[in-house]
Parts: C-alpha cells; structure tokens; sequence
C-alpha cells in the first residue's frame, strides 16, 4: 500500500541519509547542553527538524533522545532506534562519513542505525501521504547513546509515555522473539614472582581479539617476548573467530613459569582454553529454543603485579546466571584464582504467539515471500531498554553483515525493502 509513496521519495530517501551519515556522532566529551558530545546532538538536531519539515510533531528531551509522532489516539506504538555511531575506524575504501557509489551508500551508521532510522522517518511520511486511519499515534524515538550505554532511553524512561507496543530496527531479521542475557566477569591473581612484564590483548570485551601480546622476565634476566594472531568476531558470536588470548596462553604455558603464574595458565588451559560454551567453567547451558551459553575472552591486561582476564557471556532466557556464576568461582578459587562477576543483563523474551511478534512476522513473511520463524539473538538491543519493543530488522538473512565493520554500508534496494516492511509493520502494529 505504501510502496509507490516510498518509491517516489527514494531519490530524497537517498540523499537524507548521507546527511546523516555526513554528521559524525561518536560519543564525545559532554559539553554544556550536550551530555554526549557535539556530535550526537547534532545528529538529533538535524533529524528532528527534517522530521518537523515532513509535518511530525517533534520533542528533544535534554539533547540526549528526542522523537517525531503522527496521528491521535489513546495509546502509541514506537519505532526505536539510536542515531549515535562506533568509531569510524581505519581502513576504508569509500568515505566512512557517507558516498554513494553504484546502488550501495557507504558510511559508518548507514546499516548500525542512521539509514533504518532514516527510513522509518520515510515510512511513516507514506503512511501520512496515503492518509490511511490510524487508532494509535506511531512515535519515532531517535536515541543517541546505544553504542555506549543507553543513558539515552534511561532519559525517556524518566519522563515520557511507553509504547504500547514497538519495534527496534538495529539487529536482524526476521523477528527476535528473545536476546540472551549478557554477564561481564573478571578472572584474576595477583602475582609475587616478578616474572610477567607486561600482558595485553583485546580493545572491547565484547570481541574476539586478534592480538595478544606478553612478555615475561626469564630467570638468566633477559626478557621474553610473546605474540598470538587470531580472528575477530563478536563476542556473541564467538565460534565464528580465533581467540589471541587463548593461544597467547598455550605460548606461556610452555615456558617455565612460576607458580603464581603457572597456576593462571593452568587455570585458563583446564577451564577455558579454546572452547566457546562455558563447559569447562561449570557455566554451559542449552536452553533449547532459547540457546546456549557462550563465553568469550575479551581482554587481558597483566604487569608485574597482577594478571587480568575479562569475559562476555551471552546466556538464554531461562538460566538462573549468579546461581551458576557460583562454580566459575569455585573453579577460580581452586586454582588460587578470584573470580568477580561485573554486570548482569537479563535476557528478553517475548512470546512468539504476542500479537507484537505475529504481527511482525506475517508482515516480514508478505513482504519478504519467505517463510522465517523467529529468533534468537546473542546480542543486546535496545529492546531490553524500553517495554514492549522487539527487535526487527535491518539486515536480511541472506545479507552480509558489516555492522561496526570497515566499509559499513546499506544497499538502496534493500533501504528501500526496510522502509516498505517498516511502514506496513507501523500501520498493522498501530491498528492491532
Ligand atoms: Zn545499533
């Protein structure tokens, strides 16, 4: 119904987001009037006022999130979604502040959030251009602090009306029904002998790292030094990479260490080692349509005092985690160890058979001609943050996913395809 309407605007569609995408919103230094830097208020502000120019009510709460809302009605669904980036890293081929070249717009946020959000934006001007009836308003929430720690939707939570029902189009597609848990811990031992010099690897927990380096001081006093290459991947995905860390240990454990040194690298060869699931640490877990337990070692740091390892752990809906955080502990504290558990995220569930996800999934099953049940990620979304919100969207099965990669980019076929499932997706949802 909205497609034609859609189809008219993608030339301005287009256009819209390499603005966006031409505002770099990393999260900077606060700044009177803006808590999370000069860039992400930016990017609010000039999507707030292409929202009031396409007719939208619009309200910015304190620079931190802000939203667009059309039609009446007792209650409202939401369209979430953040407008703030990662870093725009090294190593691009195209401009990561926006080109378009052949049928794909390149830039960082283009995928991860601008070009969905951009869209919803679109969608929900087909659907004041159709001029169809509405029973509840549709809200667009643009947030600009999911990539650092969602004090954004906390600032909206405090003041402002939750959504009846909602969406977040910032992970896959078809419909996520349910996100793990995420748990953050430290494994620990303070050290006497002097031997380690220094260790590092990793640069955020919540990825595979590809590094890791050591160097230690041998008994004759000249030092030696250690390297180990691996694969990234994201930690919720940790099978799909080569984690240094685990490599960087089977090196150290091959040199004559110290016991207090030694007992580290037991420790990680008899409990984590290279395996992903938890088992040796006492925390696997398969809870069938919600997943299993995965584990990734993020960083170590270590010097002449004290060696450090933090992990990102994903764990299904279902699993009770401090209870089983209890044996990781122990198995620490039995190889002299201590072992802190950091951050606790529960996971999400929304029933499969809730008219939020039914309704999302024949809406993605129509407008797609593929039939998807739906899944079950590892990561977290903002639909842990807001009631009633599901993550849906942007990327396809069948799509690379470069999201916080170099080269991030969104095809105009497929920004298109989000902004026709999206505005069919808000008018079913608003009329539920
Ligand atoms: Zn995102």
């Amino acid at each position: 119904m909205f497609e034609q309407a859609i189809e008219k605007n993608k030339d301005n569609l287009v256009e819209d987001v390499l603005k966006c995408v031409g505002i770099n919103s990393v999260r900077g230094e606060a700044e009177e009037g803006s808590p999370f830097g000069s860039g992400p208020k930016k990017a609010l502000e000039h999507t707030l006022k292409l929202a009031e120019s396409m007719g939208f009510r619009t309200r910015n709460l304190d620079n931190m999130i802000g939203y667009a809302e059309y039609g009446e009605g007792e209650e409202m669904i939401a369209v979430l979604g953040h407008l703030d980036v990662v870093p725009l890293g090294d190593g691009w081929d195209h401009d990561p502040l926006g080109e378009l070249c052949g049928d794909r717009i390149y830039g960082r946020g283009t995928l991860d959030d601008k070009g969905p959000m951009i869209g919803a934006l679109y969608a929900l001007k087909a659907i004041k251009e159709e001029g169809v009836s509405l029973k509840r308003r549709i809200r667009l929430i643009f947030g600009t602090d999911e990539e650092s720690g969602d004090e954004d939707v906390d600032r909206y939570n405090e003041t402002e009306e939750s959504p009846v029902m909602g969406f977040t189009p910032d992970a896959d597609y078809p419909v996520i029904f349910s996100e793990k848990g995420l748990a953050r811990f430290r494994i620990e031992k303070n050290l006497d002998s002097k031997t380690l010099i220094s260790a590092s690897a990793g640069e955020a927990v919540n990825q595979v790292p590809d590094l890791a380096k050591a160097e230690l001081r041998l008994e004759d006093g000249t030092s030696r030094k250690l390297e180990a290459q691996g694969k990234a991947a994201h930690a919720s995905t940790p099978w799909q990479g080569e984690n240094a860390i685990a490599k960087l240990m089977e090196k150290m454990a091959e040199c004559q260490l110290p016991g207090d040194l030694k007992s580290f690298t037991d420790f990680f060869s008899a409990c984590v080692g290279d395996k992903t699931d938890g088992k040796g640490l006492g925390i696997a877990h398969d809870e069938g349509k919600f997943g299993a337990v995965t584990v990734n070692a993020g960083l170590l740091e270590g010097n002449e005092n004290r060696i450090v390892i933090w992990f990102d752990c994903r764990y299904p809906y279902g699993m009770d985690f401090e209870e089983a955080f209890k044996s990781a502990a122990q198995k620490a504290a039995d190889f002299g160890l201590h072992a802190e558990l950091e951050r606790n995220t529960p996971p999400l569930y929304v029933p499969e058979d809730s008219v939020l996800v039914e309704t999302l999934q024949r809406i993605y099953q129509e407008q797609t001609g593929t039939k998807a049940d739906p899944i079950v990620i590892g990561g977290g979304t903002y639909a842990k943050a807001m009631k009633n919100i599901v993550a849906f969207g942007p990327v396809f099965p069948d799509q690379e996913n470069v999201i916080h990669q170099k080269n991030e980019y969104i095809s105009v076929p497929n920004l298109l395809n989000n902004t026709k499932i999206m505005a069919q997706a808000m008018y079913q949802l608003a009329n539920a």
